[in-house]
């Protein structure tokens, strides 16, 4: 990919949103200065969620002193909305992989993907922060076919060495596990898991610092020129000269690099948190030892209890990015429905938050501009907790020399979204189309 000089307007932040509940009641983000005037550096970070703080993490570490710039405060875009789901392998499952690259790489793959949650324990445990990870994960089948496709999920696992995954009956699902009759069976996997994603981003983001790394928030890239030996990066306060940069805004990535814009729809998904339940009240809700639970609606709806057993419950997308002027309406029916239990309960906060899908669901990376020195990740589809703090260690490694994880994700093929300037409604007009045939995702 080339490409020259861009300009472009300040990113749309998700402006006017709320911030999530993991920010507002279990969380504790540092904050960090503008970027007043110039600066050089060897490595410019551009995004400060898990991608770019695990990049600027593994970067600090090894001496490197990045600089890491975000428009908001840190974690400002999806790192800390999300549901905090911790899941297995890849949102489309392996098929496309084995199709795309054959049943070795595509199972090297899985590994690789696998080992961004031994890389999270790891950084915990290394630079002394906890994410309060809590295993176990349910996915519920919505329609009595939809066991079936669990099925076959089982089989995929099992063939894969992901050993010790079950499925559950509804009569069993109902009496010991989740306090719902609106489900047909689940499978449960115990390697997968709910985590506080505000203590991940907080975690890589004091440690970073802590190494070395310039971390500037409230300090949006505006514009991006590739110059003789290096990149100049336009802020509002000043100008960055880099020689590499990493484009870590994921959702924003189409904006900051116009080339990348085709291979990502951002999608708009929302959620809402409970009142602290009754602890009586939360075993009614989710019985047994299990953390996080998502469904095979597409869009699915999920949702776990945080530590502080608050309810938080997703569902519904929307796929032309539009900010929903109201955020509990569109969901609190759907969680009184599955849970009647919980109909007087309150709701304590409702956010929203933008991701990036690619075409084929599959995580993009590589390498863009004349140079080759524009490195980018992006579009984890919906799985980013593990897969972005994966990926964005690995541009770390290859920008090291260590480059032979991330050439095995710079291996999966890409192509655009299809439609051109009009992918976004396509990409609607077909989930519609799926929603109203209710295929499984
Ligand atoms: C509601 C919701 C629920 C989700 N639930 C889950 C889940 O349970 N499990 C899961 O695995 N994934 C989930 N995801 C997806 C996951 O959150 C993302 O895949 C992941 O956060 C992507 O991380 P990132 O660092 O690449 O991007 P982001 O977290 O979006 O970070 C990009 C950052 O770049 C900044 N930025 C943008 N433009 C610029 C600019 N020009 N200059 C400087 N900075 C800029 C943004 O402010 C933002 O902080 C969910 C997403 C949403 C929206």
């Amino acid at each position: 990919m080339t490409g020259a000089h861009h300009l472009h307007e300040l990113p749309r932040l998700n402006a006017g949103d709320m911030p999530s509940v993991w920010r507002l009641k279990h969380g504790d983000l540092p904050d960090f200065p503008p970027l007043a005037g110039t600066a050089e550096t060897d490595v410019l970070v551009i995004g400060g969620g898990f991608t770019g703080l695990s990049c600027a993490l593994e970067l600090a570490v090894n001496g490197a002193r990045p600089m890491l710039v975000e428009a908001g405060p840190i974690a400002w875009g999806a790192s800390a909305r999300n549901g905090g789901h911790a899941c297995t392998g890849f949102a489309p499952g392996q098929a496309g992989l084995e199709r795309a690259l054959g049943r070795e790489a595509a199972r090297d793959l899985f590994d690789l993907a696998e080992s961004g949650k031994r890389l999270i324990a790891t950084l915990q445990r290394r630079h002394g922060f906890d994410v309060h990870y809590r295993p176990g994960y349910l996915t519920c089948a919505a329609t009595p076919r939809h066991v079936r496709a669990l099925e076959e999920d089982l089989t995929e696992l099992e063939r894969l060495g992901h050993g010790g995954c079950r499925l559950l009956e509804a009569e069993e699902l109902h009496r010991n596990w989740l306090g719902t009759d609106a489900y047909h069976g689940a499978l449960l996997d115990p390697h997968a898991g709910l985590l506080n994603p505000v203590d991940l981003c907080a975690g890589m983001a004091r440690a970073a610092a802590g190494k070395g790394a310039r971390i500037h928030a409230h300090t949006p890239a505006l514009m991006l020129e590739e110059m003789n030996g290096g990149i100049a990066v336009r802020t509002p306060g000043g100008e960055i000269t880099a020689r590499r940069v990493v484009l870590a805004a994921n959702a924003q990535n189409g904006a900051l690099w116009p080339e990348l814009a085709p291979y990502l729809i951002p999608v708009r998904a929302c959620q809402v948190a409970t009142t602290p339940l009754a602890d009586i009240l939360a075993r009614t809700v989710i019985k047994a030892d299990v953390a996080a639970v998502t469904d095979t609606r597409l869009p699915p709806a999920y949702f776990g209890l945080t530590p502080g057993r608050r309810l938080i419950f997703g569902a519904g997308a929307s796929y032309l990015d539009r900010p929903p002027l109201h955020v509990t309406p569109g969901i609190h029916p759907h969680l009184k429905r599955t849970f009647p239990q919980l109909s007087d309960v309150p709701i304590d906060a409702a956010w929203c938050g933008v991701m990036a899908v690619t075409a084929n669901r599959y995580p993009h990376c590589g390498r863009a501009g004349r140079s080759g020195d524009i490195w980018f990740a992006h579009g984890y589809s919906g799985q980013g907790v593990v897969l972005a703090t994966l990926l964005g260690h690995l541009v770390a490694r290859a920008l090291l020399g260590d480059t032979e994880r991330f050439e095995l994700f710079a291996a999966i093929p890409h192509g655009p979204h299809p439609g051109g300037p009009l992918r976004a409604w396509l990409h609607a007009a077909r989930m519609a189309w799926r929603m109203i045939r209710r295929q499984p995702d």
